[in-house]
């Protein structure tokens, strides 16, 4: 097999990438370059285009934050940290301050290995196994002596990958198209496998050497997660139930999402953002183990943390039982949990994924015994189109505390990451938006050590661009602002007077009056009296409201406005 492409190769297609602006243009070249890879860097330089440095299944982190980022480009190029600060408040840009950097510094080494993308890979690798004492230390040694054997360009894109932010508008949407295009296969398929295995590596390399077959064998994997599906807003409880021939009606409990997977007597539990939470549900582990029978399981529901009066209790206690990584024991008593199973993805050694709803319910009732305490149990299914039943069902879960309704299609298959129509929620409230965080300002006067006015974006999925919605504040108090500013602190990577550009990794849940056209942003649109709800800790960038989504609420609200 050919050996691995250089470093310089990878940089040189993300320099030519990075002015384009047309996705389409964007796919083309980016299939070119997947044409021309051997199975190994095609499966590395898959999510590497993306700005990813593992594939997002791997519960695998680089662990070099920002702060350490400069003190390895610092020590790389022989330059104080200061130093790198001040060009990264004036390029605003951290790639291109390493870049910058790089080509001044003197400090070249005689002789080096040429670095190839393999090398970089690998590298990687051992910089994320790194643990221990004097960790952080090891680790910018590493980084310092990878960017020591980079060229300026190769820096540039080098320390972007590391921060996990390419900037050249290639995201999930560009990759799928791109081996669409590079390998002859229907882009749907693509999908759909990355869907399934979570990694474009995997995908890639099998629309590669196996084409439209080898995609379409592709299944999911005990023990790695896959995308969860998801709903779409209803429109109202008569248009809901009209748009099945064969509607069913549960709770939508006010919970957080969970994937459980049981091989045998181990049990992996994930969170909606795929991260491994096991170590902190061992109450959850336990129940599991005693109530789903069968050898091989792949569970859906939603963890709900339950008040002494038996009430759901805020989302924020079941973020606190989710990080929670000391004393678990002690927090599970503080904040028991109950788990509320609606579906089943797998059941030994079958996936039931494109069974319908009505047959996999059949093995959800098969495989999970209910709990005579109450602490797991099956979501209660109505199976019915008539109104008033729905609404006495609507008004039940809201008199219990939870949010409100799920209407499904008893007809339809499991569609991992997907918001289809198959699942519809009503709930009561206005729409909240789940925004990105991509920016902040400093404060004034008494607030002055604390960032405030967050831009907030939506997300533009063909690029994973983030278009911007305006900036939410005011009525954050001051606590809360000084943990906003502590948690995002760590993440700023560009300063200009008292503008912050930030690591955009944080979803907002904002709350609105109402949404507007407007042209002072990109998005096309702003918020009229945004409101903070709460940091969603849950949802990742790729999870937040898109651009489409904001159109739609915009058009529902106009709809609503004319009836
Ligand atoms: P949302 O987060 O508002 O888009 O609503 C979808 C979420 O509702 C899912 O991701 C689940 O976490 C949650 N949910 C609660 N009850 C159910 C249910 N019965 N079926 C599916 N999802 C549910």
């Amino acid at each position: 097999m050919s050996s691995s492409i250089l470093f310089s190769e990878f940089a040189r297609v993300c320099s030519e990438i990075e002015p384009v602006s047309s996705s389409l243009e964007i796919s083309a070249r980016v299939a070119d370059f997947f044409r021309g890879l051997n199975d190994d860097d095609l499966g590395t330089a898959a999510h590497f285009i993306m700005g990813q440095v593992f594939p997002a299944w791997m519960e695998r982190e680089l662990g070099v934050g920002p702060s350490f980022l400069y003190e390895s480009i610092a020590t790389a190029y022989g330059m104080q940290r200061r130093a790198v600060e001040d060009l990264l408040r004036r390029t605003g840009d951290i790639g291109v301050t390493a870049e910058r950097m790089c080509s001044q510094s003197v400090q070249r080494p005689l002789f080096t290995e040429e670095l190839t993308l393999q090398r970089t890979y690998d590298n990687f690798n051992l910089i994320a196994r790194i643990e221990g004492k004097k960790s952080q230390k090891r680790k910018v040694k590493l980084l310092a002596d990878l960017l020591i054997s980079a060229a300026p360009l190769e820096a540039r894109y080098l320390v972007r990958l590391v921060a996990e932010e390419l900037r050249i508008g290639v995201g999930s949407g560009a990759v799928r198209d791109a081996v669409a295009n590079a390998f002859d296969v229907p882009a749907n398929l693509v999908e759909r496998g990355y869907m399934l295995v979570n990694d474009f590596g995997v995908v890639a390399v099998t629309a590669k050497n196996e084409g439209e077959k080898g995609l379409d064998s592709l299944t999911l994997i005990p023990g790695r997660p896959i995308r969860m599906m998801l709903a779409q807003l209803s429109g109202g409880m008569e248009k809901g139930i009209g748009e099945f021939s064969r509607p069913v009606v549960e709770w939508k409990f006010d919970g957080a999402r969970v994937q459980v997977h049981k091989m045998g007597e181990e049990v992996q539990i994930f969170s909606r953002r795929m991260e491994n939470i096991t170590s902190s549900l061992p109450d959850i582990a336990a129940l599991i183990r005693e109530f789903v029978s069968g050898d091989t399981a792949i569970l859906d529901g939603e963890a709900i943390a339950v008040g002494p009066d038996g009430r759901p209790r805020p989302f924020q206690d079941i973020l606190r039982r989710f990080r929670r990584k000391y004393d678990v024991g002690q927090m599970a008593e503080e904040i028991p949990l109950h788990l509320a199973l609606f579906d089943i993805l797998y059941s030994d050694g079958s996936s039931l994924l494109d069974e319908p709803l009505e047959s996999r319910r059949r093995f959800l009732e098969r495989t999970v015994k209910e709990d005579p305490e109450g602490r797991i149990y099956l979501a209660s299914q109505l199976a019915t189109g008539d109104l008033s039943e729905v609404e006495r069902t609507y008004n039940e879960a809201l008199s219990a505390g939870h949010e409100g309704i799920m209407i499904k299609n008893l007809d339809s298959p499991y569609t991992p990451g997907r918001r289809g129509k198959n699942w519809l929620k009503l709930k009561p409230i206005m729409e909240t938006l789940d925004l990105v965080v991509g920016g902040a300002e400093w404060g004034e006067g008494r607030r002055k050590n604390l960032l405030g006015s967050y831009e907030i974006a939506c997300v533009e999925p063909e690029t994973g661009r983030l278009l911007m919605m305006g900036r939410v504040g005011s009525g954050i108090k001051d606590d809360q602002l000084s943990e906003l500013t502590d948690m995002f602190r760590e993440k700023i990577i560009s300063e200009t007077g008292i503008d912050v550009g930030l690591q955009p990794d944080v979803v907002f849940e904002v709350a609105y009056e109402e949404i507007q056209k407007s042209v002072n942003y990109d998005s096309g649109y702003a918020l009229r009296f945004p409101r903070l709800i709460r940091v969603r800790d849950d949802k990742s960038a790729e999870d937040a409201d898109t651009i489409e989504r904001v159109t739609e609420l915009f058009e529902g609200q106009r709809t609503a406005a004319q009836n």
